[in-house]
């Protein structure tokens, strides 16, 4: 029934674990990153309730992994169906959580309640390699068994759905962990789930930072899909490598977006700017480095600087606000230390800066003109509003330049000219390449980053294939005499 109608489910927050709510002794609370106050408590897991969780899917995934899919994809319809009314709620928790502008948060959850229905619409066929009137090969697509799913703290909702919807859709059972930073969408998506999913299969564990290590440790778990930094993506690896547990990484980015000069400046600049700062710059591919041509770099740096000064900042429920806070403090206090060099006179060319005249975590968008290339802003994901512009004016040379990272999520090329952008967008390092555009995202496109932004992909059929093991079946058709 949906909070209009007066029944508000949104007034605590458990561990869903077996279809049921699922106290802890212990409890936490995340912050309001907008206003420092603190949140609804939450549970604090325990390696008892990891055990639980871990039991329960193991006994649902033997029913659920024969549901024809047919019925899975009608469960995932049926879970839309559910959430949809709650939308509203959904985005006015996840600006209180995440402290995001209320007219993102309400694009997230839509997107993410319209992702259940896109992935429900995907089917993994057999594949038949031969067949004769004697023999068929054939290539199937099992469930692998039971799945973590480990959520970051830039889009709660979203990635928790995104991570649950292929892994039930090809028959496996999921436990979700939200980030510490933002439980609270991730809980209540799941324990909504139990509606029309049996007890089981979806499951969402929270807690502190031993949650993670002790889930990516476990042995009764096979897979598991984690989004966040390419730090924590090496330590998961490495604890599930213990049991060859499969891994999907979504990872960070150092996304390069290379300008080329006959770019419309004005409408580009303005586009290129909104790209990078973007939920604050929390986004594994907003744009991180620009690479301006020289021909057009003043007028552009001219243009990019007076759109950004009209950026608003604010609490995310305060009318036209652009950008909130950035989420947490610990990450507040990473994107400082960005700050560390950057001059009185770099930061009025956008009044940028850190912003302490309001209570939360806010930093103003900040552009820094043509850093030492080899510097911390120009080399390193700050995953906040602070954004560096280089120059170029050698082709191959801004390509080097641009693949020169560890980093290989995306990378977008700007030009009217198309085969001049086709060809630098052909030798760029990264997973998703776009011209004239960065970040779009089609739910049939794979996702995925290159080098250490990650390994394997989400989203669409690839995604899908993500939470199967292959199986090749050689069936002769007659038993040899
Ligand atoms: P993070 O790595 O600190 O945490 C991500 C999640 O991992 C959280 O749920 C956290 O509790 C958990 N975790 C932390 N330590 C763990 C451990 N040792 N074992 C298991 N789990 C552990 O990342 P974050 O700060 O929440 O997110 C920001 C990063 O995520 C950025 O680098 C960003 O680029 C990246 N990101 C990538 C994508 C993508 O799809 N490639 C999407 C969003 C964010």
């Amino acid at each position: 029934m949906p909070a209009s109608t007066g029944f508000n489910v949104f007034d605590n927050y458990q561990n869903t674990i077996n279809g049921k709510p699922s106290p802890t002794a212990e409890k936490r609370h995340g912050i309001n990153p907008a206003t420092g106050q603190p949140n609804p408590d939450v549970p604090v897991s325990t390696p008892q309730d990891v055990d639980n969780a871990v039991a329960a899917a193991q006994g649902a995934f033997k029913t659920w992994a024969d549901v024809p899919v047919s019925e899975r994809q009608k469960a995932l319809r049926d879970l839309a169906d559910v959430v949809e009314p709650y939308a509203q709620d959904f985005a006015k928790l996840l600006v209180q959580e995440q402290g995001k502008p209320l007219q993102f948060a309400t694009w997230e959850i839509s997107t993410a309640i319209q992702a259940l229905r896109d992935t429900a619409n995907l089917e993994l066929k057999d594949e038949i390699i031969e067949e004769t009137d004697t023999r068929k090969i054939v290539v199937r697509y099992t469930p692998i068994g039971v799945a973590v799913g480990i959520v970051p703290w830039n889009f709660p909702f979203a990635l928790a759905i995104n991570k649950f919807a292929p892994a039930v859709l090809a028959g496996n059972t999921i436990i979700i962990k939200p980030s510490p930073f933002t439980p609270y969408c991730g809980l209540k998506v799941v324990e909504l789930a139990q509606r029309v999913f049996p007890p089981g299969v979806i499951q969402a564990l929270s807690g502190d930072d031993n949650l993670g290590p002790w889930l990516t440790a476990h042995p009764g778990i096979d897979k598991i899909s984690f989004t966040g930094s390419s730090a924590t993506g090496k330590k998961v690896m490495e604890s599930a490598s213990k049991t060859l547990k499969r891994v999907t990484l979504e990872l960070g980015g150092k996304d390069a977006a290379i300008v080329c000069k006959d770019v419309d400046v004005e409408s580009a600049a303005a586009k290129l700017v909104s790209l990078g700062f973007i939920n604050s710059g929390q986004v594994c591919v907003a744009i991180k480095r620009l690479y301006v041509h020289e021909a057009i770099y003043d007028k552009f740096l001219a243009a990019a600087a007076a759109f950004t000064k009209t950026i608003q900042v604010g609490e995310g429920n305060e009318e036209g606000v652009f950008m909130g806070p950035v989420q947490n403090a610990m990450q507040y206090e990473k994107v400082k230390s960005f700050f560390a060099d950057v001059t009185p006179e770099q930061l009025a060319l956008t009044n940028g800066g850190i912003d302490t005249s309001k209570p939360g975590y806010f930093i103003r968008p900040t552009i820094i003109d043509r850093p030492a290339e080899d510097s911390r802003i120009a080399t390193e994901e700050p995953f906040g509003p602070i954004l560096p512009f280089l120059t170029w004016s050698d082709e191959n040379d801004v390509i080097e330049r641009a693949n020169k990272t560890r980093m290989g999520l995306g990378a977008s090329v700007w030009s009217n000219d198309l085969d001049e952008a086709s060809r630098i967008a052909a030798k760029l390092q990264a997973g998703m390449v776009w011209v004239n555009a960065h970040m779009e995202h089609d739910p049939r496109a794979p996702f995925g980053g290159h080098k250490e932004s990650g390994i394997g992909t989400e989203s669409g059929i690839h995604g899908l294939k993500a939470y199967c093991n292959l199986q090749s079946l050689y069936l002769q058709k007659k038993a040899s005499a």
